[in-house]
C-alpha cells in the first residue's frame, strides 16, 4: 500500500492554524486508524478521541470497519472512496503499464447443445495439451492449457455461456475470447444465438468453429447466412469475423482454430502485470475427502508461489500445494495458468476473487472485517438499472444507454419490437437490446440482464416463480407487458422521469411481544412469539396497542436465541429490537409487511 512522503512543512505552530482537510481520499479496506489520520491529515490520538465519543474504545493499530471510517470523514465534510482489497490490487497492476506483458488468452467454448462442445474441447486437450511429454493422465480441474509452438492458450472446461455469464454476474471477468461452436448440419440454433448476444454483451471477441464437417449434411454456407443474421459477418463474406472449419470427431483442422485463437488474442492485446500480488478468479472448487478443499484459480494477474497467503472473499488461506492439469506439483504459478491450490480453509465458490496478501495476518485481518460486516448488515446486492430509476440515473449522467434483454412470445413479436424499441431513443439515453428471443423469461436472463446491468422485457410472456425469485436477488427489474403502446409509454415515461411506480403492501405475518427487555447500549428488545407467517429481518413493522396503530418502521435487529437471524417462523420465538420506537409493552402485536413496487404486468 503506498505510503504517502511525509509533509516537511514546520512544525512548530505559530498559531494553531488547522491543517487544510483534503477534498476526497481514497482508503483500502482493512485500513487502520492510523492510516486513516494519515490521509485524513488529523494526529492519531484526535481521531481516537473522536471515536470515543461515538462509543469505540480504539488503538491507532486496530482496523476501521470502512462504515465507521466513512462517517467519521463525512463529518469533516472529506468525501471517501474505499476499495476493497481487490480493486486496490487491480489499481496498482494498471499504475505500472510498463510492466504489463503479453499472457495467454483465456477462452470458453460456447453453443447449442449437442453441436460437440465437450468432443472440441476433448479433441483440444488429446492433441495438444502442454508438458504432453511428461505424461500422467490429465485431471478435469476446471480448466486445461493447450499449447501451439510455444504459446499456450488456456479452456474453461466447462462450455457454455450459463457458467460464463453466472461468472459475470458475480463480478468475474475470466474469458477473453469465445469460440462458439456451430454444428454445420443443424446450423445456428437458439442457444448458438443466446451465446452470440451473451459474449457481446461481456464485450469478449468471438470465433466461430463450424463443426461436423465430416458429416455429408453439412451445409457451411447456410451456417454463414445464419450468422451474418445475427451480425457476425465472416471473413470470407467480406466481415470481421473469424471462423473455422472443423471436425471434433475426426479432429481436423483443430491447429487451425488454435491459431486463429492466438492471432485474435494477439490483436486483442490480452496483457497482466507479473509483478504484482498474484489476483485470479475460482473456477471451480470441491471438498477432497483426503485433500481438505480445493479449487482451481486462472491466475490473471501476478505470479502466485507456494506458501503465498491469499483470500477468497471470506475465505483465508495459505498456498500449502500447487498442481498443474497433470496433477504436477508447481512451485509458482504465473498469469492466465490454471492451478488447482491446497489450502484454503473452506470450499469457496467459483467465480470469487482469488487475491494473494502479504501475509496470512492481513488475510484473517480482512477475513474479519468481511466477516463482522455481513453480519452486521445484509450482503449488498448489486444494484443495477430498473425503469423507476432510469430518469434519476440519466440526470446523474451515469447511465447512456438502457440495454434491454427481450423476450416475446411469438417470433414476429420479437422483430418488430427489435426495431421498435431503438427508434424510441433520444439524445440522453440509447435503447439497445442485447438479447432477444421467443419464449418466457429464464434464469439465464436474468444473470444476462444482471451481468449487463440491462432491464428484461417480456411481451406476452412471464417468468416463472423460481426466475422471479432469482430476478429479486440479482436486482434485475423484469417488466412484461401484454400491449405494445403501454410498454412503449412505460418506457418514454421512464426516460422523462415520470413513471409512477405503485406500491403494494404484503403482508408476512405476526408476533406478539411476551416480555420486554431493557438493554443498555442498545435500548428496548421485544422477546416475541412469532404467532402467524414470518417475521423477516427486512420487514416494515407495525406496532399494534389495542387494534391501533402505534408506529410504523423498520426493525433493527432480529434475534433467534443468541444469534442474528434473517428470517423467524411461525411457532418460535424471537427477540426484535425496533428502529426509531422506543415504546414497546407486553402484548404489544408486531404486523411484518413489505413494501414493494408493483409494475404493470400480465
Ligand atoms: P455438446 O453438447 O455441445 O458438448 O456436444 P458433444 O460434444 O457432447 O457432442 C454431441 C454429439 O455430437 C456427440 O455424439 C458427438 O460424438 C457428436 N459430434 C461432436 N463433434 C462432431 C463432429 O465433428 N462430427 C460428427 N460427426 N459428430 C460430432
Amino acid at each position: 500500500m503506498p505510503t504517502k512522503p511525509k509533509e516537511t512543512s514546520p512544525k512548530k505552530p505559530v498559531k494553531e492554524a488547522p491543517p487544510k482537510l483534503p477534498a476526497k481520499i481514497v482508503l483500502t479496506e482493512g485500513a487502520d486508524v492510523r492510516e486513516l489520520s494519515e490521509k485524513l491529515k488529523i494526529p492519531p490520538r484526535s481521531l481516537l478521541d473522536k471515536l470515543e465519543v461515538k462509543g469505540y474504545a480504539l488503538s491507532a493499530s486496530d482496523v476501521l470497519d470502512d462504515v465507521l471510517a466513512a462517517r467519521l470523514a463525512k463529518e469533516l465534510g472529506i468525501e471517501v472512496e474505499i476499495l476493497s482489497l481487490e480493486q486496490a490490487a487491480r489499481q496498482d497492476a494498471n499504475i505500472h503499464a510498463e510492466d504489463k506483458l503479453v499472457r495467454p488468452p483465456v477462452v470458453t467454448i460456447m453453443g447449442h447443445v449437442d453441436h460437440g462442445k465437450t468432443t472440441l474441447l476433448d479433441a483440444i486437450r488429446a492433441s495438444n495439451l502442454v508438458d504432453k511429454e511428461s505424461g500422467g493422465i490429465t485431471q478435469h480441474i476446471g480448466a486445461y492449457r493447450a499449447k501451439f509452438g510455444n504459446r499456450s492458450i488456456t479452456f474453461i472446461d466447462t462450455p457454455g455461456h450459463e457458467a460464463f455469464t453466472q461468472l459475470r454476474a458475480r463480478g468475474a471477468k475470466i474469458t477473453d475470447i469465445v469460440v462458439l461452436v456451430v454444428a454445420a448440419d443443424e446450423g445456428l440454433m437458439p442457444q448458438s444465438k443466446e451465446a452470440i448476444n451473451h459474449a457481446k454483451a461481456a464485450g469478449v471477441p468471438i470465433i466461430v468453429a463450424i463443426n461436423k464437417i465430416d458429416k455429408p449434411e453439412a451445409n457451411v454456407e447456410r451456417v454463414k447466412q445464419q450468422l451474418s443474421k445475427e451480425g457476425l459477418l465472416v471473413e470470407d463474406w467480406g466481415g470481421q469475423t473469424v471462423s473455422v472449419q472443423v471436425s471434433a470427431k475426426d479432429k481436423t483442422n483443430i491447429k487451425e482454430l488454435l491459431e486463429m485463437i492466438i492471432l485474435i488474442a494477439d490483436m486483442s492485446e490480452i496483457k497482466g502485470n507479473p509483478k504484482v500480488p498474484a489476483q485470479g478468479v475460482i473456477v471451480e472448487a470441491r471438498l477432497d475427502g483426503k485433500k481438505g478443499p480445493l479449487a482451481t484459480v486462472i491466475i490473471q494477474q501476478g505470479t502466485l508461489h507456494l506458501g503465498d497467503a491469499f483470500i477468497a472473499a471470506t475465505i483465508p488461506g495459505k498456498v500449502r500445494a500447487m498442481f498443474d492439469e497433470k496433477g504436477a506439483l508447481l512451485k509458482k504459478a504465473e498469469m492466465s495458468m490454471p492451478v488447482e491450490i491446497l489450502g484454503f480453509e473452506d470450499v469457496p465458490q467459483a467465480g470469487e476473487v482469488f487475491q494473494a496478501v502479504p501475509s496470512q495476518e492481513v488475510a484473517r485481518r480482512v477475513v474479519d472485517l468481511r466477516l463482522s460486516r455481513t453480519k452486521k448488515q445484509e450482503p449488498e446486492k448489486a444494484s443495477h438499472v430498473t425503469l423507476d430509476d432510469l430518469f434519476k440515473k440519466m440526470e446523474e449522467g451515469a447511465l447512456k444507454e438502457l440495454r434491454v434483454v427481450l423476450k416475446a412470445d411469438v417470433q414476429g413479436s420479437v422483430e418488430v419490437l427489435r426495431e421498435l424499441l431503438p427508434s424510441l431513443s433520444t439524445d440522453k439515453v440509447k435503447i439497445s437490446i442485447i438479447h432477444a428471443a421467443t419464449g418466457q423469461v429464464t434464469d439465464t436472463d436474468v444473470l444476462l440482464a444482471s451481468a449487463s446491468n440491462a432491464i428484461i422485457i417480456g411481451y406476452n410472456t412471464k417468468a416463472g416463480t423460481a426466475t422471479l425469485d432469482m430476478a429479486r436477488k440479482e436486482n434485475v427489474d423484469i417488466r412484461t407487458y401484454r400491449i405494445i403502446y403501454q410498454l412503449t409509454d412505460d418506457l418514454k415515461k421512464a426516460m422523462l422521469g415520470m413513471l409512477e411506480p405503485t406500491i403494494k403492501e404484503t403482508f408476512l405475518g405476526r408476533a406478539e411481544i411476551r416480555k420486554v427487555f431493557k438493554i443498555s447500549k442498545v435500548g428496548q428488545i421485544a422477546g416475541c412469539l412469532v404467532t402467524e407467517g414470518k417475521i423477516t429481518r427486512n420487514a416494515e413493522i407495525r406496532v399494534i396497542r389495542n387494534k391501533e396503530t402505534l408506529h410504523k418502521g423498520r426493525i433493527a435487529s432480529l434475534k433467534r436465541l443468541k444469534d442474528n437471524a434473517n428470517e423467524v417462523l411461525k411457532g418460535l420465538e424471537c427477540g426484535i429490537a425496533l428502529d426509531k420506537f422506543k415504546d414497546i409493552q407486553e402484548g404489544d402485536v408486531l404486523e411484518a409487511y413489505l413494501m414493494e413496487k408493483v409494475k404493470p404486468s400480465l
